[in-house]
């Protein structure tokens, strides 16, 4: 259920309205725009008298809602939310340009992208230390080495990382990681989202690769009902009849997203098509579609990468891609 208060109510009497929501048992999520305020109310509300709290003098309109999912609904939050990630900003506005390689093989590599892709306008780093894989004889990544490394590339370029976290048991390995990827595989994971929720860095939440809309909102859900409101929605692309592609791109997830939910929408148009000379019209058609940034994937030697070379774009390319996202979001 919803609560919209009227413009510029007196903070005395918001405060007594949630004091009473809260003593019914129920969680009150307030949302603060410029002059109104939404609540949010969570639990059992079945037993709430609408009618009692539409009459109240400060209250200017009461709506159930009858979606599951309620922390990350627009309707609880209307305004977009802002993930900040160091000076980086997320949403509302604010695009995210997440570039990187697949996974971080060494030092000399990861450091030399790091540097490339910031020169080309890239404003965080992504490099995979553990590496989820289809086959478990492929190479699954180099581990505490690799966040070591991804490190030291952040130190050296000042660029934000990004990198996934498969087991929470490894959550103090992430301490200097800036944001911490859930992949495809995990999105229902609830045991490591439950935890995520609990730690305050942002996460960036990939959609399951069979997994519907709902599903992934219901994900986002179950990492802030457990406290964590830093939540990156991230389309990958989802198993279809495609024959060609790695996946399909489904691009009306951005604005159905943005009209369901206040959290920012990513797109990673590299895992979504596999192949590298698709990745550049994917990455201007999510922007067209009104995306909030792009996870892309860049290596210096994409035919020696030791993961994803076949999708991955070349230094020269991204910077290439990130003129052309730029004109494409003067258009838009
Ligand atoms: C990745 O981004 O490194 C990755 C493995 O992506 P996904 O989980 O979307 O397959
Ligand atoms: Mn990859």
């Amino acid at each position: 259920m919803i609560v919209v208060l009227k413009n510029n109510v007196e903070e005395e009497k918001r405060n007594q309205l949630i004091d009473w929501l809260k003593g019914m048992g129920l969680g009150v999520h307030i949302s603060t725009g410029e002059s109104q305020t939404v609540l949010g109310l969570i639990g059992d509300t079945g037993k709430v008298d609408a009618e009692l709290i539409d009459s109240l003098e400060i209250v200017e309109s009461v709506k159930r809602v009858s979606e599951t999912f309620k922390c990350c609904n627009r309707k609880f939050h209307p305004e977009d939310t802002v993930v900040e990630v160091g000076d980086v900003k997320i949403g509302g506005g604010n695009f995210a340009m997440i570039a990187g390689p697949c996974s971080v093989e060494n030092e000399e590599q990861i450091v030399g992208i790091a540097r490339d892709v910031k020169a080309a306008g890239a404003n965080m780093l992504r490099g995979g230390a553990f590496k989820p894989r289809t086959s478990p004889y492929d190479f699954q990544g180099l581990k505490a080495t690799g966040l070591e490394f991804l490190k030291a590339a952040k130190q050296e370029t000042g660029l934000p990382i990004v990198t996934e976290i498969m087991n929470i048991n490894d959550l103090s390995l992430f301490d200097d990681v800036d944001v911490l990827q859930v992949g495809t595989r995990n999105m229902q994971n609830f045991d490591l989202l439950k935890e995520l929720g609990q730690t305050g860095k942002p996460i960036l939440l990939k959609r399951g690769l069979a997994n519907t809309l709902k599903e992934l909102l219901m994900s986002a859900e179950y990492i802030m009902a457990s406290g964590n409101e830093n939540v990156i929605l991230c389309e990958r692309g989802i198993r279809t009849y495609s024959d060609y592609l790695r996946n399909t791109l489904d691009l009306g997830a951005v604005p159905m997203l943005h009209e369901l939910s206040h959290l920012p929408v990513i797109v990673d148009p590299s895992h979504a098509t596999g192949i590298a000379r698709v990745v550049p019209p994917m990455a201007m058609a999510a922007t067209a579609a009104g995306c909030d940034g792009l996870i892309i994937e860049v290596h210096n030697d994409p035919a020696h990468a030791l993961c994803d070379g076949a999708q991955s774009l070349k230094p020269d390319e991204y910077a290439a891609l990130v003129k052309k996202i730029k004109a494409v979001r003067e258009v838009i």
